[in-house]
């Protein structure tokens, strides 16, 4: 514990445990987890993720860059990894020495990966309906054709779904649509004699809000770090997600405001009678969203204490006023829990204006991540 500096991730292992088991047991038996560590595991940290994930017997990963997997690999991950994003050439032997499987971005893209001369094993993504990356699904002579390139061993085919988060008839309908355009993908190449490669089309939302999940493998991001995008989400599957990460920074020093008196950056927050207020050493340059409402908090000796003030690149404000014993070298909790009181990623969230998803991915480099029990 004595590492623990200025500010800090705490993970748990055991919670991360419990998701997996808990998505498992969701999951039909022949489906099997690719977790999504891109973005150092949604802040995580990939290195610890993954390996703590292939402990628990995972061997299938993606990842969004050329340079994650690498990062994998160094870190000892001997499974499958996943590239999904796009591999400029100059990195295609990148691909090759560390063994990562590309993703087929669309039937041009199929043509540069063969230029390349070398076996290289790739996914083939498929554009059902979200038009961002791979082979739009009723383009089927084109996807059929991807197949004849020799260079290419495919070993994968998989779409991804775009309003899956969604509840309203509309959104689901939609869903079931893409599925279904996938379905008939899968289906047609079988017909053409294809076949040989994996399917896999759900992330974390088109697991918990139950479609059809029979495919080989779901891509499992924010599920599996136990929380949800939103505080508000309601899904239809019952599970019973843990969060894996706490966010922990020091109080560095407490001052009292007189009445009147302003503290930070252009003066924003002024005490409108006498304050006491505690500074933390943890700012924007960590991942704490500059902008955000009014109504953002941390919390401190089991209390919620709001944020006040701008936040800083190094440094935020709490008002501390009324709570005893305040000194340099508290914790202050950003996101985790204090006594009974609970602050979650997607808390912060709301209160920054944006999705878990985005506040854990940019939780900063210059953070320590610690593995902690419990
Ligand atoms: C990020 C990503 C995922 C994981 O998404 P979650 O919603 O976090 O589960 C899966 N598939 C693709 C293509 C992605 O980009």
């Amino acid at each position: 514990m004595c590492q623990k500096g200025r500010a800090w991730i705490e993970l748990s292992r055991e919670n991360l445990a419990h998701n997996v088991r808990e998505l498992q047991r969701i999951l039909p038996k022949h489906t099997a987890m690719m977790p999504a560590i891109k973005a150092n595991a949604y802040g995580h940290g990939a290195a610890l993720v993954g390996k703590a994930l292939q402990d628990m017997g995972i061997s299938d990963f993606c990842v969004a860059t050329v340079q994650e997997g690498i990062e994998l690999r160094l870190a000892g991950i001997t499974g499958q990894i996943l590239v999904l994003g796009y591999t400029h050439p100059s990195q295609f032997n990148e691909l090759a020495h560390y063994n990562l499987v590309q993703t087929v971005i669309d039937y041009p893209y199929a043509q540069v990966l063969n230029d390349y001369g070398k076996a290289l094993p790739v996914h083939v993504g498929i554009d059902t309906g979200m038009r961002r990356l791979g082979e739009r699904s009723d383009a089927i002579e084109k996807i059929r054709a991807i197949w004849s390139f020799p260079h290419l061993k495919i070993t994968g085919v998989y779409s991804h779904l775009c309003v899956s988060d969604g509840t309203t008839a509309e959104e689901r309908a939609f869903t079931q649509l893409q599925i279904k355009r996938f379905r008939s993908v899968v289906d047609a190449l079988h017909k053409s004699g294809i076949s040989g490669f994996k399917t896999h089309i759900q992330s974390s939302y088109g697991i918990l809000n139950d479609y059809e999940p029979s495919f080989d493998y779901a891509r499992t991001g924010i599920a599996l770090y136990g929380v949800l995008s939103r505080p508000n989400d309601r899904v239809r599957a019952a599970a019973d997600l843990r969060p894996v990460l706490s966010l922990k920074a020091r109080v560095e020093c407490v001052k009292t405001l007189s009445p009147g008196e302003a503290a930070g950056y252009g003066r924003a927050f002024t005490a409108a009678s006498e304050r006491t207020i505690a500074v933390v050493s943890i700012g924007y340059a960590d991942g704490i969203p500059r902008n955000g409402s009014q109504t953002r908090y941390a919390l401190l000796h089991g209390q919620k204490v709001p944020i006040v003030g701008r936040i800083c690149m190094d440094q935020l404000f709490i008002d501390v006023t009324g709570i005893p014993n305040v000194a340099p070298g508290d914790e202050a909790v950003l996101i985790g829990s204090s006594g009974i009181q609970q602050i979650s990623a997607s808390d912060l969230a709301e209160q920054s204006g944006t999705i878990s998803n985005e506040i854990l991915s940019r939780l900063g480099s210059r953070l320590e991540r610690i593995e902690v029990r419990a």
